[in-house]
């Protein structure tokens, strides 16, 4: 399996696939999310921390940098980093302690991390097509490659 291409016409689709996403993580891993602005970044994320039985709101992280999730005994965390200036300032979050325990860590703009985030288990890159989204997912070892494979099924 080496990657796959998934559709979703609408927001509502979007966050469906999230929770798809969600289910096949079972709650570890590293995914990082590309695409421009106003893609769907934050709301794929929202489904996916939905998809763990999150109930309250999943605000776009912008001006946090990230923001935690505890839901049961899952631990979620949603990085946005387009404004991180320097990837060093992410040494002053304390973002070793959030890749080394068992999380997930969801990533917008991680190419501003460059050198400093963990390496990803699954980048997805969303772009429009049509009124909608395509999302391509491409697998980074096989952590990445199981969860394509449960996504393609
Ligand atoms: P990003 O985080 O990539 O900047 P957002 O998640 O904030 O983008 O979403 C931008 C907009 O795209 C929102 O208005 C959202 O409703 C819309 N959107 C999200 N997913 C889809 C989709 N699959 N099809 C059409 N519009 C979508
Ligand atoms: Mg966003």
């Amino acid at each position: 399996m080496s990657g796959l291409t998934l559709f979703a016409a609408d927001e509502a689709a979007m966050l469906e696939l999230g929770a798809r996403i969600a289910r096949a993580t079972a709650g570890r891993g590293v995914i990082y999310l590309h695409g421009d602005l106003g893609m769907g970044k934050t709301t794929l994320s929202r489904g996916i921390i939905r998809g763990f039985g999150h109930v309250g709101a999943v605000k776009s992280p912008t001006f946090t940098l990230v923001e935690p999730y505890e839901i049961g005994e899952w631990r979620i965390f949603h990085f946005d980093l387009y404004r991180l200036a320097d990837p060093e300032e992410l040494e002053f979050l304390g973002i070793r302690d959030y890749f080394e325990g068992d999380a997930l860590c969801l990533i917008e703009w991680p190419q501003r991390g460059a050198g400093v985030l963990p390496k990803a288990d699954l980048t997805i890159t969303i772009s429009v097509h049509g009124g909608g989204r395509s999302l391509h997912l491409a697998p980074h070892g096989p952590r990445g490659e199981a969860w394509c494979a449960a996504l393609a099924a």
